[in-house]
């Protein structure tokens, strides 16, 4: 009879000795058609069908910033649409690659209303916050849960083909950001974190930025990121 897979794929359909499972006896489980083999002591697959995933995925993803799709996420009075950003992600919808909505730092390390930071009757800044003390250990574990999902497409082979940030912005500027004393170049809170981590596990991937006051132009970059993408 099948089985459940135990991490949720497909079902098991050849004889397993469900005992000797439960008993922790059974190293592997031998998968219906594919030449591979679960190890639940090391929880990763020692070996990978050609087959797997030949489905209609793309097998293709992108990194987001969470505004894109939502803009709600948005510091007071920096929502430029009523949800998704318009020409954008539209772009990337219709692109044919897989979304990966990342989670907004600024909303969950500091809250919504996060305008004016103050500690001690000082504006310490939105970025500055996101770079020390408790600040960055949130920052850091909301880079660590996407670094985890990168690792498990990077693992089954999957591209991923690149990362948007929003130029200006405290956690998710690429190339420029805003200091407490205005905007300089240097990248973002979370996108620096974030793109030492893939660094680290030797992911070289462009980044592109999308731009608040200048989106419609900026589109044009992620665009251009998709059709790369689609090229490859
Ligand atoms: S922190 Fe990043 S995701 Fe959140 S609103 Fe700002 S630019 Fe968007």
């Amino acid at each position: 009879m099948p089985l459940a897979s135990p991490f949720g794929g497909r079902p098991v359909s050849r004889s397993v000795d469900e005992d000797k499972m439960r008993q922790g006896t059974c190293a592997v489980l031998l998968l219906d058609s594919f030449d591979q083999f679960w190890n639940p002591t090391r929880d990763s697959w020692l070996e990978e069908s050609d087959s797997m995933f030949d489905d209609q995925r793309s097998k293709k993803v992108i990194l987001v910033l969470h505004c894109l799709l939502n803009q709600n996420a948005r510091i007071d009075g920096c929502a430029y649409f009523p949800g998704a950003m318009g020409e954008a992600a539209r772009a990337v919808v219709d692109s044919g690659v897989g979304i990966l909505q990342m989670p907004c730092p600024e909303l969950q390390c500091l809250g919504l209303d996060r305008s004016g930071r103050m500690r001690d009757g000082t504006d310490i800044g939105i970025r500055e916050a996101l770079l020390e003390g408790e600040g960055e250990k949130a920052c850091r574990n909301l880079v660590a849960q996407v670094m985890d999902v990168v690792r498990e497409y990077q693992k089954h082979r999957f591209q991923i083909i690149g990362v948007v940030g929003n130029d200006g912005s405290p956690a998710c500027g690429v190339a420029s950001t805003h200091y407490v004393d205005g905007e300089r170049a240097g990248a973002g809170a979370f996108m620096k974190m974030l793109r030492e981590e893939l660094k680290r596990c030797g992911l070289d991937i462009p980044f592109v930025a999308l731009r608040d006051h200048d989106w419609v132009e900026r589109t044009t970059r992620v665009k251009a990121l998709l059709e790369t993408a689609a090229e490859a």
